[in-house]
């Protein structure tokens, strides 16, 4: 296994031009590694770079370390949080910034950046929750995938090509790598942290963070750490989130007996978090939010569009109930209209137009049903003498009297019009002679039994009547044949004495 790693590493020397570690680190380095050094000669070099000391007492006096007392000194940030802390933080600021700045096309150096960082606040984080102590975990998980820019920083587009590869196939990255090269970028980063002397607890979690089963006994624990960190932090940069929140939650209750909820509260954390330490490293949280706050902004949103589809589906039945309704109102004006235009105005009955279309109907309908009709003409006897002794108003409340008492005694499938004057038609369809002799006998009585009272006065008036048959055996009989047949009836009953009725044949009979 050592043998392994060393021809690992020569392998990776062979083909890996490794970068320097920054000066200021080794100066930090170099520092803490001297048996004798004291906080101040680690504070003086931290000192001497402003925005580096800046940085420092930010993060000092940060939520990720949360001091008891406000920290205004590194010297102070060294006693309250230890050397070890003081010292990975300022090499955490110090490698990022210097590797942050070899800015090339194809890499998307923030996203690698914002992801380190967020990996290294989410192993910080999952440490304390599981109450143990680990100075160097910051700066482990800040670097642990060091190992992929140095690939990147070394071979460039072929590198970046194998990247955009494992974005679209199933292969593990680390797996593409050790196809391509015989080696892979936790190995090629565990080998550059050790050149650059870092202690070897940060070293060797690096190289198995994809593989914990490999560390060694004493680096296994930090190395899942890493690797849940690592998962932690794709919550918050890459999709199918609720995915790997599932499986964290799995993993962090198998391996670290956490229960869901605690890690839910941590992955809500990482983020609030994050968003603090990022700005310390001068690098955009983009629109980073608690899992959490997420969650809810997509269930709202979800309600929004649920509630407005809701709505417009109310809102189309009701626009839809209400065409309806009007289309309704119209088609009953419209039947309403078409019945006025129909009706007579003082009586009520059909007007002679529709008597003359409904006679051509229905002279039609019996020659295509091989059926007959009968039509019945009417006239008030003597009606002149009415209008003449009670005048006309009296005159035509008669009229609608025997309009009225004629309308009743028909069949609903009989027409009754007002032909003219006091003068009246019906037809009865499929009626022959004898049905339509015995109907013109009975509204002739019934005419006789109507009554109007005017001031007191009853007024009563006979009825005439001429009657004649269309049948279908005889369809050349016309309509104006059968009209002035039926005229000339009720001229004979008016010859004849009047309140009577007279039947002839529209054959027989000679226009
Ligand atoms: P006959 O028995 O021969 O039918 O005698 P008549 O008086 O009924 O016949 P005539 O045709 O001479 O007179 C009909 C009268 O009916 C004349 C007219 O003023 C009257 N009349 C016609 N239409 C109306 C109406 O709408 N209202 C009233 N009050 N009278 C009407
Ligand atoms: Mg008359
Ligand atoms: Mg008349």
């Amino acid at each position: 296994m050592i043998e392994a790693v060393k021809d690992i590493e020569d392998l990776i020397k062979n083909q890996i031009n490794l970068p320097s570690p920054p000066a200021i680190a080794v100066q930090i380095l170099n520092i803490v590694q001297q048996p004798e050094a004291s906080i101040q000669d680690l504070a003086r070099i931290i000192s001497a770079d402003p925005a580096l000391t800046a940085k420092m007492l930010r993060i000092a006096n940060s939520g990720l370390y949360s001091p008891s007392s406000q920290v205004t000194s590194v010297e102070r940030a060294i006693t309250v949080l230890g050397t070890n802390v003081i010292k990975n933080i300022a090499l955490s600021f110090v490698i990022a910034n210097d590797l942050k700045s070899s800015s090339r096309a194809n890499f998307d150096y923030d996203y690698f950046w914002r992801r380190s960082v967020t990996c290294g606040v989410a192993a910080e984080l999952l440490t304390a929750a599981l109450q143990e102590k680990n100075d160097d975990i910051f700066v482990t998980a800040l670097l642990h995938d060091i190992g992929v820019l140095t690939m990147y920083l070394s071979k460039g587009d072929e590198y970046a090509e194998l990247l955009k590869q494992k974005g679209t196939s199933k292969a593990s990255l680390t797996s593409l790598e050790e196809k391509r090269y015989g080696f892979d970028h936790q190995q090629l980063g565990a080998t550059l942290v050790e050149s650059w002397g870092l202690p070897v607890q940060i070293y060797e979690p690096m190289r198995y963070h994809h593989n914990s089963a490999k560390a060694k006994a004493e680096f296994k624990r930090t190395t899942e750490i890493l690797w849940l960190a690592d998962l932690l932090s794709a919550i918050y940069s890459e999709s199918n989130s609720a995915e790997k929140v599932r499986l964290l939650q799995d993993e962090m209750e198998e391996h670290f007996n956490l229960p869901a909820e605690q890690v839910r509260e941590l992955i809500d954390e990482v983020a609030t978090k994050s968003i603090e330490i990022l700005d310390m490293f001068e690098l955009d949280a983009g629109d980073m939010k608690p899992y959490s706050q997420m969650l809810q902004e997509a269930n709202d949103e979800l309600g929004r569009l649920n509630l407005s589809y809701e709505q417009l589906v109310m809102e189309l039945k009701e626009a839809k109930e209400k065409a309806e309704l009007l289309a309704n109102e119209l088609s009953e004006a419209n039947s309403r209209l078409k019945e006025l235009v129909n009706r007579d105005g003082l009586t009520g009955l059909y007007n002679h137009r529709f008597f003359q279309e409904t006679l051509s109907k229905e002279i039609a309908r019996a020659i295509r049903y091989k059926s007959n009709l009968s039509l019945v003409l009417l006239d008030i006897d003597f009606f002149k003498k009415v209008n003449d002794n009670y005048g006309h108003p009296a005159g035509d409340l008669v009229l609608k009297n025997i309009a009225s008492a004629v309308a009743t005694a028909v069949r609903p499938s009989d027409v009754v019009a007002r032909y003219g004057g006091e003068e009246f038609a019906v037809i009865l369809p499929e009626t022959n002679m004898a049905g339509m002799k015995v109907f013109s006998e009975r509204i002739r009585r019934c005419a006789e039994g109507v009554v109007t009272l005017v001031e007191g006065q009853q007024i009563q008036v006979t009825i005439s009547i001429g009657g004649t048959t269309f049948t279908h055996e005889h369809p050349e009989i016309s309509k104006e044949r059968l009209i002035d047949t039926a005229d000339r009836g009720l001229y004979l009953s008016k010859k004849n004495g009047r309140n009577q009725v007279t039947i002839l044949d529209a054959l027989e009979s000679s226009g």
